[in-house]
């Protein structure tokens, strides 16, 4: 699955399609983020199964938006899983990225991380290698139907107050993407206390995701939160009160990028 990758990389910078590859790099045991700007060096691609599979993932669409952003009149491709390449849309439809201007190099995710992840479609669109696996039926929905929100208030309130209030949750997220973050707006969440303000700080950044549609489920957020709170199973949950369980990422994207137009549209006009 790397060989066909790094064939598909090869190829795209000896055509000078792009000006580099946003991928992930091994170094000994270490794996992180890297923009591939030549053939040798993908000599060292990873795709962040290290001992298994998805155990290092990163959120690269937001980092291409920064490389994007120095560079704004070149193309790059990226390196996408299905939940990457949702989160691409979502960049696109509010103008993060340009659509033209980013190639993306997709691998599918094998079935039991699809599992794992209560995933729907562990492939993206813009397939260069492994098998496609069906995902989960429902499984956009799936956490939110094991868990109760409103039932367990008290329950929900106490962990929240493990929230060490690190950010991390923000800083990984490939679909948060505000300059000025309201989650460091103190006069809605007073500075120098910890847990921070419950339930604000956890159900501001809820809203957030769930309220305009973001959220992809890729689960990041809840893999690096230090107190593990179930963070994607709460914006599933939110999800559903605020009447939204029934449509898909994609969706929500397309709707986004509709209102964009509108929006544009109109200030043409
Ligand atoms: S959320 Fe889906 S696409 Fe993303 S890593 Fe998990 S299984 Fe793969
Ligand atoms: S699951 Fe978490 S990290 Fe992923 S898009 Fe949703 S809020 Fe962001
Ligand atoms: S990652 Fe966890 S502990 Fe850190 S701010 Fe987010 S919810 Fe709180």
């Amino acid at each position: 699955m790397k060989e066909q990758i790094q064939q598909h990389v090869k190829n795209l910078l000896a055509e000078g399609k792009i000006k580099g590859f946003l991928g992930l790099r091994q170094q000994g045991t270490d794996i992180g983020p890297h923009l591939f700007t030549t053939a040798d060096e993908l000599e060292d691609l990873s795709l962040g199964d290290r001992q298994d599979p998805g155990d290092s993932r990163y959120p690269l669409d937001k980092i291409l938006k920064r490389i994007a952003y120095k560079y704004p009149t070149d193309s790059f491709g990226v390196l996408v899983r299905g939940c990457d390449e949702r989160a691409l849309q979502q960049l696109f439809a509010v103008s993060m990225l340009h659509r033209d201007r980013v190639i993306p190099v997709g691998f599918a995710c094998p079935p039991e991380l699809a599992e794992q992840h209560q995933c729907w479609k562990p492939f993206p669109d813009a397939l260069v290698a492994g098998e496609v696996s069906p995902g989960i039926v429902g499984g956009e929905d799936a956490v939110g139907s094991q868990l109760d929100l409103l039932g367990k208030l008290q329950e929900w309130f106490d962990t929240f107050d493990r929230c060490v209030k690190c950010y991390g949750c923000r800083n990984i997220c490939p679909v948060c993407y505000c300059h000025d973050c309201t989650l460091e707006e103190t006069a809605l969440l007073p500075t120098g206390e910890i847990p921070p303000a419950n339930p604000n700080f956890l159900m501001t950044r809820a809203m957030h995701m769930v309220g305009r549609s973001l959220c992809i489920y890729c689960g990041l957020c809840e893999e690096v939160c230090p107190a593990d709170i179930p963070l994607k199973s709460l914006y599933k949950l939110v999800s559903k009160i605020v009447g939204q369980e029934a449509v898909t990422p994609e969706g929500r994207a397309a709707q986004q990028e509709a209102i964009g137009k509108t929006t544009e549209k109109a200030a043409i006009g």
